[in-house]
This record gives structure tokens, C-alpha cells and sequence, in this order.
């Protein structure tokens, strides 16, 4: 058995959100789809020409550039999909990952395009931790996404979104979460392995781990210090664009942006850190 990175391995992929592969003999499990059609063809073409037969196809998470090339693959092919109990239903009706990220109402037609919405797609089984193939080891890992799961083969996992590379990290600025102290116990779950398959960066070491975590302690800090004065929520997104220069183009990336503050603010207050108030119509948050 084998667990193989399309990125690195077939250098067709680059730069765009790492596929995976795990090799069972002539069959093998593909882990996520990609963002379209034309990502799962590619993924197809590898497999047949490497004379080998797809058999499960496994989302890690429901957000669309990992599941977006699904409804592809099940016309073209009799394959079993699967991921965990909390991911089918957005992998069924796409159309509630804009809506979480709008607060629940219709999404903006901005917040349809094909990175925030997938064709939808069936799911033939659920699973959580635990080993549902031979030698293959289901981890949890949720922070990035409720319910994000990833792949292990002895010491080297496939983590999907619960580790950025260190490139990624740096350009960003800020990477999307939706809940912190899941992130951080995910990480630490992420040190039993000696080799990272992110899907956005390069396979890395342990040595990764730290820098993800150094990463969601210098954001808390910094949202830490931004409220020793009352700030209200839409305040502190615009100072922490700016502060850690985010490069915010699009109203896709801003609701992405938000949905983590608001992660990071949830976390801070769990843990004590910062409390809100409710002052003529807006949220005001400050430290404590
Ligand atoms: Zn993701």
C-alpha cells in the first residue's frame, strides 16, 4: 500500500488544492475531488494511465475546492464516496456552505461561484475516527471545517486543510478557521506523524505543526491587543486587514475573513480573554 500526493508526484496540479492517492494493489482511494470538472478528469486520467481502478472516493471536508470535482466522477464512474456524519449533508446540498458563510440567509450571487458553491453530490457511507480500510487510519481533525477528517498510512498523513504549508502561512496572513480549540487539538494530533500532506503547501515535517500553531497564537495576540480599546466587529476585521496586510480583493474573502475572527473571538471569550456587549445595533468587543 502506498499514499501518494498528485501535486508533487504527477506536477500537473500545481498550486491549486493537493489531491490524494492511496494505492491498494491496482485500486486506490482518491481523497477530494479538486474545485471542478476539469480537476476530477485529471485526477481520472492519472489514475486509468497509471493502470489503476478507482474504487472510493473520500472527501476530507465539505468546502467546494475539495469536493467540487464529485458530481463529475459519479457520472463517470461506480464509485463508493464517503466522509464523516457532519459533512454529507453540504456535500448532498452545497448550497449551505455560502449560506453559513452569509449568516444563514440566501447567498449573494458572489458567494455562488464555484469556490464557494459545488454541484451537488451523493454520499454512499459516513464514518468517524477509526480504521475503515486495510492499514488506513480515519483521523478527525475539525478546526478548518466541522467534521474535516484525514487519512494516515503508518507515519505519513494526509491532513487536507488542518495544516497549511509554511508558504501559504506567510502569504495569507490570516488562513481560515471556524473553531480555534478544535484547530489546536487537531495540530497536536498531527505531531504522531513524521510526514504532513496539507493540500494548500508542501508535504513538511513536524516542524510544520509548530508553525501552524505559532501562526493561530500570533492571530489570538494580535485580536487580543486590538481590543484594549471597545471595538466593534466590523472595526477590528478592518484593523486586522490591515495589520496583517491581508490582501482583501473580493466579498468571498471577506466573508471567510469574518467567519475566522469570529472563530478567534469565540475562542478568546471561552477562554476568558474578551467580552462583548450589544451597544445601538452593533457588537462591541473588548479585552478583559
Ligand atoms: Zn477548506
Amino acid at each position: 500500500m502506498e499514499l501518494i500526493w498528485l501535486n508533487d508526484r504527477f506536477g500537473v496540479l500545481q498550486d491549486r488544492t493537493n489531491l490524494g492517492l492511496i494505492k491498494f494493489s491496482n485500486d486506490v482511494i482518491l481523497i477530494d475531488s479538486g474545485i471542478d470538472e476539469s480537476y476530477a478528469r485529471k485526477a481520472l486520467k492519472i489514475i486509468s494511465e497509471n493502470g489503476l481502478r478507482l474504487r472510493w472516493l473520500v472527501n476530507t471536508h465539505f468546502h467546494a475546492d475539495h469536493i467540487g470535482g464529485n458530481a463529475f466522477i459519479q457520472r463517470r464512474l461506480e464509485v463508493q464516496t464517503m466522509t464523516h456524519l457532519l459533512t454529507k449533508p453540504f456535500v448532498e446540498n452545497p448550497i449551505f456552505e455560502p449560506m453559513s458563510l452569509y449568516c444563514g440567509a440566501s447567498p449573494l450571487d458572489e458567494l455562488r461561484s464555484k469556490f464557494f458553491l459545488a454541484e451537488p453530490s451523493k454520499i454512499n457511507a459516513v464514518f468517524e475516527r477509526g480504521c475503515y480500510f486495510e492499514d488506513v487510519q480515519v483521523i478527525e481533525l475539525p478546526g478548518h471545517a466541522l467534521g474535516q477528517i484525514g487519512l494516515a498510512l503508518g507515519d505519513i498523513v494526509f491532513a487536507a486543510d488542518s495544516i497549511f504549508g509554511s508558504q501559504v502561512l506567510d502569504r495569507k496572513g490570516i488562513v481560515v478557521y471556524s473553531n480555534i480549540g478544535d484547530a489546536l487539538k487537531s495540530l497536536e494530533r498531527l505531531r504522531d506523524f513524521n510526514k504532513c500532506i496539507p493540500s494548500h503547501g508542501l508535504v513538511s515535517n513536524r516542524n510544520l505543526v509548530h508553525l501552524n500553531k505559532s501562526h493561530i497564537e500570533f492571530v489570538a495576540e494580535k485580536i487580543y491587543n486590538t481590543l484594549k480599546e471597545q471595538k466593534s466587529e466590523e472595526t477590528l476585521i478592518c484593523e486586522l486587514i490591515e495589520s496583517l496586510q491581508v490582501n482583501l480583493e473580493d466579498v468571498g474573502t471577506y466573508y471567510l475573513l469574518r467567519m475566522t475572527v469570529l472563530a478567534y473571538l469565540s475562542w478568546l471569550k471561552e477562554m476568558g480573554k474578551v467580552q462583548f456587549f450589544v451597544d445601538k445595533g452593533r457588537v462591541i468587543w473588548q479585552r478583559l
